[in-house]
């Protein structure tokens, strides 16, 4: 799996167009998080009821097994860090009865902002997989890569644009019914 680390090629998001139509054929980076993107993505549905946008996470453990899920409920909560990502992590936290997620991979239907990359940096998860990038708030490869920064110790892998654009629809049909 060497090169994922920095494997985006090229300027823009985890490169662009390469997300458009079936693709080529297997991508052995993003394939295997496939089923668990579609996890977040049901995750992510559950926002809408409360008005919240839909953007769903899921924590797996090390062994890959499910951990936690959450999703953003800043509206039903009132709590502007209630993003999917805080919640997933709480959650995971939670269970493991430990601030350190070490070995663990969140998978999250949007980049992360700065305030989750920087819980996720702080959680200690080796690994970080979005679907959709963020041209105006991402945090982990678009506007800011704070999750790869090399002043920080600890550096989780990214891996984006995993279902991008059924990631990316789920958004653009909750705010055109708005
Ligand atoms: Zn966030």
């Amino acid at each position: 799996m060497t090169g994922t680390h920095d494997g985006h090629p090229g300027p823009g998001p985890y490169g662009g167009h390469e997300a458009s139509g079936p693709g080529p054929g297997p991508d052995p980076v993003r394939d295997p998080w496939r089923d668990s993107m579609r996890l977040a993505l049901l995750e992510a549905a559950r926002a809408v009821p409360a008005g919240d946008v839909p953007v769903g996470a899921v924590v797996l453990g090390p062994d890959g097994g499910l951990l936690a899920t959450g999703y953003n409920e800043r509206e039903a909560t009132g709590d502007p860090t209630a993003h999917a990502e805080v919640v997933a992590l709480r959650r995971a936290a939670a269970k493991l009865g430990e601030w350190r997620l070490p070995g663990c991979t969140l998978v999250v239907t949007l980049e992360p902002c700065v305030m989750c990359a920087g819980a996720l940096v702080q959680s200690r998860v080796a690994r970080i997989v979005f679907g959709a990038a963020d041209e105006k708030a991402g945090a982990a490869g678009s506007l800011w890569d704070l999750v790869r920064d090399r002043r920080l110790n600890h550096r989780p892998e990214v891996v984006g644009g995993v279902l991008a654009e059924e990631c990316a629809r789920q958004l653009t049909d909750f705010f055109r019914n708005l």
